[in-house]
């Protein structure tokens, strides 16, 4: 990979290993599958995607990508890491979902060939896992056309999402496989609000993501100390 691309190949390496599981939603991607139909309906909620063409950045084995283009015009999914891209890919022919491609490139490299090129952009749970996050975001908001959003989700870096993320999600309960997340490089709502700021979005609504482990179950409400979602959106040309 080239030394200039913004992308930590041990993040690339560890998703790619676990890829043929990506599809297991009792595995160690549960947890996605899980929360897709609480994002997907909070993001066409905001952003109907009837007639839209859409792009998710960081869209590893397809679960939100593929579910978007249920409803979507089209959707692009984009990764750095191969064999979740190609998972996805089998995964939509099998499902008959044929208004989904799949690419490695990334978002960097996508927003110099098709600046202003989507209607929507989603990247979620992904920028925890990038060297530079100030990057995509800037990326994505160069994707979207001017009046499109533009939907992010993360996790916060407090002592709260020590204890939740990675203390009970990944040793306690074993949502996830130990080392899914590096604490040190989560990210505070105030930090991804300046970086959408400093790439022209404005920030239109933020979400955080609760779960209770007795009853399984994931909701949304104000509450960002640890997952968290926001909606931006390019200013109208
Ligand atoms: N967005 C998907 C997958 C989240 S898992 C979902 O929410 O369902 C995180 C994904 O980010 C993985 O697929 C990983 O390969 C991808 N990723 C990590 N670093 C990346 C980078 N620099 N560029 C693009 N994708 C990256």
């Amino acid at each position: 990979m080239n030394a200039t691309v913004n992308a930590d190949p041990a993040e690339l390496e560890k998703f790619s290993e676990l890829a043929h599981r990506w599809w297991d939603a009792d595995g160690e991607f549960r947890p996605l599958h899980q929360i897709n139909p609480l994002r997907l309906a909070w993001i066409a909620g905001i952003a109907p995607l009837a007639g839209r063409e859409v792009l998710d950045v960081g869209c590893g084995g397809g679960i939100l990508a593929e579910a978007m283009a249920r409803s979507a015009e089209r959707v692009t999914g984009i990764d750095l890491a191969g064999k979740p891209l190609k998972v996805a890919q089998l995964h939509a022919l099998e499902a008959g979902v044929a208004n989904v491609t799949y690419r490695e490139i990334s978002a960097e490299a996508l927003a110099e060939e098709r600046p202003a090129g989507f209607d929507v952009v989603t990247c979620m749970e992904m920028l925890e896992h990038v060297p530079d996050p100030a990057s995509v975001v800037a990326a994505c908001a160069r994707l979207v056309r001017p009046g499109g959003w533009v939907f992010f989700s993360t996790l916060n870096r407090n002592p709260k999402s020590f204890a939740f993320a990675i203390v009970g999600a990944e040793y306690l309960l074993k949502l996830l496989p130990r080392g899914t997340h590096d604490w040190a490089k989560f990210i505070r709502p105030g930090e991804l609000a300046a970086a959408c700021r400093a790439a022209g979005l404005d920030l239109r609504h933020t979400r955080g993501m609760q779960y209770n482990p007795l009853t399984r179950r994931y909701w949304l409400d104000a509450d960002t100390s640890v997952n968290y979602l926001f909606a931006t959106q390019r200013p109208a040309a």
